[in-house]
């Protein structure tokens, strides 16, 4: 039986090939060609976009992407019994889905892809946070990729998103916050996967800032948010004691108009910045 784009079904691809999901990938299918087409769409103009896809598993949102005129596609899977259900996929959509057998986290493609690029992915959890990190934290903004459309348990994504107070509230947020819009555009029940994971799934899309909402140096923020958060019971003054330049934390804190006894949770993205921007400043002064 022919699936929308005339290519077998996924399911008759995961039997022909043998795909059986394996847990040490984090391998949970999309089985409905109509649902990747409106993850596909979610990620953007695909017409004048290279799409960077990671995972691509047996192919269901890779199809998506081409169905919805991605006019470049790169492809990079660990899992190399994915490779000939994606040669297959290839063939049908000539010059226009490359594929890398790989592991994402060691190889970097985007040097491969003509601007403007978009990521889109259904990641394992732990390597799409590992890699978002990444991709939101290069020294030097705006990045190479225009857009990210990812997949997460819907917690991480809530983590993503998430304001001053909310419970979600710590690293991830920042980053995230700092340089992009970021905003969750889908949520998906356990059941729209094959085997289903144990939680709903939502798809957040990030787009890139021409510039980060406040200057600071990628590196500093990172640390400074990091150490906030690690302990984030604690006040910011004993929180913050390990990265403290010579003369403590607490005259930077007030310089940012952090009470030195507030918690990492109440603090919002502009103060962060103005303390990394204090810390720098007091280390500069100090050499
Ligand atoms: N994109 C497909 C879909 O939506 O049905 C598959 C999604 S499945 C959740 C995750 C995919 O990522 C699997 O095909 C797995 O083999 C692949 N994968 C896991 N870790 C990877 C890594 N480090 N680099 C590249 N691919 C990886």
């Amino acid at each position: 039986m022919a699936a929308l784009d005339g290519l077998p079904t996924l399911r008759e691809v995961i039997a022909e090939h043998g795909l059986s999901a394996r847990k040490s990938l984090g391998q949970n299918f999309l089985l409905d060609l109509n649902l990747t087409a409106k993850i596909a769409r979610a990620a953007g103009d695909l017409k004048g976009s290279d799409i960077l896809e990671v995972g691509p598993g047996p192919g269901g949102l890779t199809r998506g992407l081409l169905m919805e005129g991605a006019r470049n596609v790169l492809a990079v899977e660990k899992d190399p019994r994915c490779l000939p259900a994606l040669a297959e996929v290839a063939a049908h959509y000539p010059g226009r889905l490359t594929v890398i057998e790989g592991d994402a986290l060691e190889i970097d493609p985007l040097a491969h892809l003509t601007p403007p690029i978009r990521i889109c992915a259904n990641l394992p959890y732990n390597v799409g946070t590992e890699l978002l990190v990444r991709w939101l934290s290069p020294p030097a903004w705006p990045p190479v990729w225009t857009s990210l459309t990812l997949m997460f348990q819907r917690e991480v994504a809530e983590r993503i998103v998430a304001r001053p107070g909310d419970g979600a509230y710590g690293r991830l947020a920042i980053l995230a916050h700092w340089r992009t819009d970021a905003r969750i555009v889908m949520t998906l029940p356990p059941e729209a996967f094959s085997p289903p994971p144990k939680v709903h799934s939502s798809v957040v899309h990030l787009t890139a800032l021409p510039a980060p909402r406040y200057p600071a140096d990628a590196h500093t923020l990172s640390t400074v948010v990091a150490a906030a958060f690690n302990q984030r019971r604690k006040m910011l003054r004993a929180a913050l004691k390990g990265i403290a330049p010579p003369g403590g934390i607490e005259p930077l804190l007030l310089e940012a108009g952090i009470p030195p006894t507030a918690r990492a949770e109440e603090i919002d993205l502009e103060r962060f910045c103005a303390l990394a921007r204090a810390l720098d400043a007091a280390r500069s002064g100090a050499t």
